[in-house]
């Protein structure tokens, strides 16, 4: 089954979050992409227009992909630990997490990225069961289920913290994604195929 057909139209009441004015906001991107991105969970934005980070920290998040190098609909998949809108943003429960994580394991098999990145601590906190503060943890490879694993900060954190001075959070999440987009080369060279032709048919 096909990754995106397979995410289109699912419904679900589970965790208690969905509502009659709450979309089920699934994912952007490209679902044969090699690089994932997990984030948290839709703001109003995302469920205003049912995809995630279109918001103002969706826009940090496509300049800092833009800025690295790395295409945010060609060469990225997009999706959030919980697929519909907490009350007022605030950060989901345990249980809203639990609920969600069978739907993001199974996004990640079907994906079935090389890389996967953590935007933000819940994020970290799902995949690795790190509750660690993301200052220690962001830049540093990590492994998980035979994938390689690379922490960031999350892009709300950084409009809070607009400075683009050397050593904070803007400029070191800009080197974490250039070594996220230097691994992926890699990656792709020691196959020796082009990333499109390494799109397992979904692309001509
Ligand atoms: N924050 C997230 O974690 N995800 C979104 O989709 C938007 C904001």
């Amino acid at each position: 089954m096909a990754a995106e057909s397979s995410f289109d139209h699912l419904f679900c009441d589970s965790c208690g979050l969905t509502q009659p004015s709450n979309q089920v906001v699934v994912s952007r991107g490209n679902p044969t992409a090699r690089l994932m991105l997990i984030g948290e969970a839709p703001g109003a934005n995302e469920d205003a227009l049912g995809e995630p980070f279109v918001g103002r920290s969706g826009k940090v998040l496509d300049q800092l992909l833009i800025d690295a190098g790395i295409n945010p609909f060609d060469d990225v998949f997009i999706c959030n630990a919980v697929k519909c809108r907490p009350p007022n943003n605030r950060r989901p429960s345990k249980h809203e997490l639990q609920c969600a994580l069978p739907w993001l394991n199974q996004q990640i098999e079907l994906v079935d990225p090389w890389i996967i990145t953590l935007a933000g601590a819940t994020a970290l906190d799902v995949i690795l069961g790190v509750k660690e503060k993301m200052s220690t943890f962001r830049g540093v490879w990590q492994s998980w289920e035979g994938r390689m694993v690379m922490p960031l900060f999350h892009p709300s954190y950084l409009l809070r913290n607009p400075s683009k001075v050397e050593g904070g959070p803007i400029a070191l999440t800009r080197g974490d994604l250039f070594q996220v987009k230097n691994k992926l080369e890699e990656l792709q060279n020691s196959i020796g195929m082009p990333m499109l032709e390494l799109d397992r048919g979904h692309k001509s």
